[in-house]
């Protein structure tokens, strides 16, 4: 890593490494900072059928490296660093790092966003020891056991198909009656036969020792309280962007997005919000990647007229 850079581009995800691949192929020097590996959250998606061109059942992962490998083709270098403090009124804007300052032009906000927790006691001290929020990575250690998975929406729906596959049992618990999923997961649904649903479910607390035995909820509609003997919980309740570094230097959104349009111009000039970290109606691959191309034209375009 250098201590300069035309761009410095704030995650490594699909907005992120377009972001990369179009300042690169402007002719700008950028550097991808990343704290884990690239794909952001794309990168725990076993499946990702909904971004056109790939094939059908493109792993993410995989997707990922490949964004990382075509914009370091053009030029884009990455540190595997995580960013500890922005300064982002400064000129240049200076972005801390685990590695040390990096000084850059323009910079790019593609942190994207991070699961929602669900705030009960226990649920941090237990990560990993019985809660989780990824299906993906961590139902493997799941074998055979009965887990539930907390939420209704997309998240939620795929978590359940996954650990179906893996687990003797799957409770899916919802605070309504209807899922918000999408509809194109509904018959997966039905047609595994290791899924519960529990409906009506305020979900109150964990039951947990070393390790979770079971997740407490109160029925709504009955007022009962009831616990589900579980051996693991998924949190599957949305996302939270990641934007506590901004305190402070940009105003948030509610919610606690970029507030940033269809050009991903933010209220500070020169820098630029791509991704799910943004404020817009579907977070998407195909609408990170979108963000990604048109920060970085924008953000070339900005650096030019200086
Ligand atoms: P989501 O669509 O916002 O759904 C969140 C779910 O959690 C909802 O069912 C919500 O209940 C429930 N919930 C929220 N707060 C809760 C709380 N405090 N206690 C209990 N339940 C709570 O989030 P998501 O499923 O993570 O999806 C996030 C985005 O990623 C969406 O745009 C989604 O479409 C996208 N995504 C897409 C795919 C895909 O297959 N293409 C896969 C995963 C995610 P209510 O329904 O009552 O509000």
């Amino acid at each position: 890593m250098k201590n300069q850079y035309d761009v410095a581009v704030i995650g490594g995800g699909p907005a992120g490494y377009t972001a990369a691949l179009y300042a690169a192929r402007a002719g700008l020097d950028v550097l991808v900072l990343e704290m884990l590996s690239p794909g952001g959250q794309m990168a725990t998606t076993p499946q990702v059928d909904n971004y056109p061109g790939v094939g059908l059942g493109a792993d993410g992962y995989t997707l990922g490296e490949s964004m990382q490998q075509n914009a370091e083709h053009f030029g884009a270098e990455t540190a595997f660093a995580e960013v500890t403090a922005l300064d982002l009124r400064a000129d240049p804007k200076i972005v801390t790092t685990s590695d040390g300052p990096v000084a850059a032009g323009a910079v790019i906000l593609a942190m994207g966003a991070s699961p929602r927790k669900l705030g009960l006691p226990g649920e941090e001290s237990h990560i990993g020891r019985g809660v989780s929020y990824c299906a993906t990575c961590d139902g493997m250690f799941y074998k055979g056991k009965t887990v539930a998975v907390l939420g209704g929406g997309n998240t939620a729906a795929a978590d359940a198909l996954v650990l179906a596959k893996l687990c003797e049992k799957v409770y899916l618990v919802h605070r309504r009656d209807t899922l918000r999923a999408d509809a194109s997961y509904l018959a997966p649904l039905k047609a595994a036969e290791n899924i519960e649903y529990v409906w009506n479910a305020q979900v109150t607390g964990l039951e947990a020792g070393d390790s979770v035995t079971g997740v407490q909820y109160t029925d709504k509609v009955s007022g009962a309280a009831h616990t589900l003997p579980v051996d693991g919980v998924f949190v599957a309740i949305g996302r939270a962007p990641n934007t506590a570094l901004l305190e402070g230097q940009l105003e948030l959104a509610p919610g606690g997005y970029v507030a940033a349009g269809e050009d991903t111009h933010t209220a500070l000039p020169g820098v630029f919000a791509a991704g799910d970290v943004r404020t817009k109606p579907l977070r998407q691959i195909v609408t990170a990647v979108a963000d990604g191309a048109v920060a970085a034209t924008e953000a070339a375009a900005w650096l030019r007229s200086r």
